[in-house]
């Protein structure tokens, strides 16, 4: 049984709850047009994978390959352009394949070629969002200065403190020397404040490994999974790669998307599967 005090406390407590809805009514009254939102896929390589078994650290994919893709995202929010990801460095088109190692990357079309047929200039890309440090996901961002760089909090530290000792860091010279603005995220991170464009923590596979969330009008959300998983089979098995950081992080992380994607109904997109391709318009159409 509830003693008065209990009693008082809920009662504020439902008081409050009432205001508040109340004040959400009001403002649903006249609500803010939502800004115009779309989600471009673009090509940024792929990557032939001749021993998958390094993405098992169980050794699910002994003897097995497999080509990978390797895409980002042009985000269309009002009038600002985001990037999600800037894929492999540029300098991979025509370049002589080595095709005996491991992972064999190779690109065609570079990202401002690709952002040119859609009639935006690099200048008008005013922020990267990138889902983690690894060279297939940062080749291009050289080619944005002017853009503010989101990037996970632990891959930053990480990066940081490495410096540009690690070669891998050398994309990001322009904003480790000071010339750059650099946003560190910690936690989730609401980009525009309406939450059409959400980042979300997903540890593990880096230590500031990040997905993203996209809720457009038409298509509904869509999950961005970063490289939360980099093919079907591991993302239905939760699969760990042997060069992921950290494995129970990853674990969380797969029952952390997971069940966002149920509650949302979201398409998923696995970022590096080329079953995944034809989930978005075929470019340079957008998905809204
Ligand atoms: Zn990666």
């Amino acid at each position: 049984m509830k003693t008065g005090k209990h009693l008082f406390m809920a009662i504020s407590a439902l008081a409050l709850s009432l205001a508040a809805a109340g004040c959400a009514k009001a403002q649903s009254s006249a609500p803010a047009t939502p800004a115009t939102l779309t989600l471009t896929r673009l090509d940024c390589g792929t990557i032939m994978v001749n021993d998958l078994n390094l993405f098992s650290d169980t050794d699910a994919f002994l003897g097995a390959q497999r080509q990978l893709v390797d895409s980002c995202y042009l985000i269309r929010h009002g009038d600002t352009y985001m990037l999600w990801d800037t894929g492999l460095p540029a300098s991979l088109i025509g370049a002589v394949r080595e095709q005996g190692e491991p992972m064999v990357p190779a690109m065609t079309i570079s990202i401002s070629d690709q952002l040119a047929r859609l009639g935006v200039r690099p200048d008008q890309i005013s922020i990267i969002a990138i889902s983690h440090r690894h060279f297939d996901h940062i080749g291009q961002i050289g080619d944005f200065p002017n853009a503010r760089l989101l990037i996970g909090a632990g891959d930053w530290n990480d990066i940081r403190s490495e410096g540009l000792a690690n070669e891998e860091n050398a994309p990001f010279a322009h904003w480790l020397t000071g010339g750059g603005n650099v946003d560190p995220v910690a936690g989730d991170r609401d980009i525009f404040g309406d939450g059409s464009v959400v980042m979300l923590n997903m540890p593990g596979h880096t230590s500031g490994h990040h997905s993203l969330l996209v809720r457009l009008a038409a298509m509904g959300p869509v999950l961005l999974t970063g490289d939360l998983a980099h093919f079907q089979e591991n993302y239905d098995q939760n699969g760990v790669p042997i060069f992921n950081a950290d494995r129970a992080d990853t674990l969380a992380s797969f029952d952390r998307f997971k069940a966002l994607a149920r509650n949302l109904r979201a398409t998923v997109i696995i970022q590096h599967e080329a079953g995944d391709v034809g989930k978005l318009p075929a470019f340079p159409a957008a998905a809204q």
